[in-house]
């Protein structure tokens, strides 16, 4: 895939996500620290392996993430466009 592609496709992806067709995306204005103090930024709020639910940045999420997106189970922080 080139990137050209990909940025249509990550077009293509946020659009689904505006018109309610997902709930894997949560839009912020800026990413929070990731929870579990590795001083990286968070990418995903989701819930963790252990229950609660936690900012977490890639590597984190990797490790203690469900592995999971969507309604009721996680979403990847995109930050708003101004
Ligand atoms: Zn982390």
């Amino acid at each position: 895939m080139t990137n050209g592609e990909r940025s249509l496709y990550n077009r293509y992806q946020q659009r689904r996500k505006d018109n309610g067709v997902t709930n894997t995306q949560t839009v912020v204005n800026t990413k929070p620290a990731c929870d579990f103090g590795c001083g990286e930024t968070a990418e995903y709020d989701g819930m963790t392996k252990m229950g609660p639910w936690a900012y977490m940045c890639q590597s984190c999420f990797n490790v203690n993430g469900t592995g999971e997106l969507g309604l009721g189970k996680g979403q990847r922080l995109v930050v708003k466009e101004a």
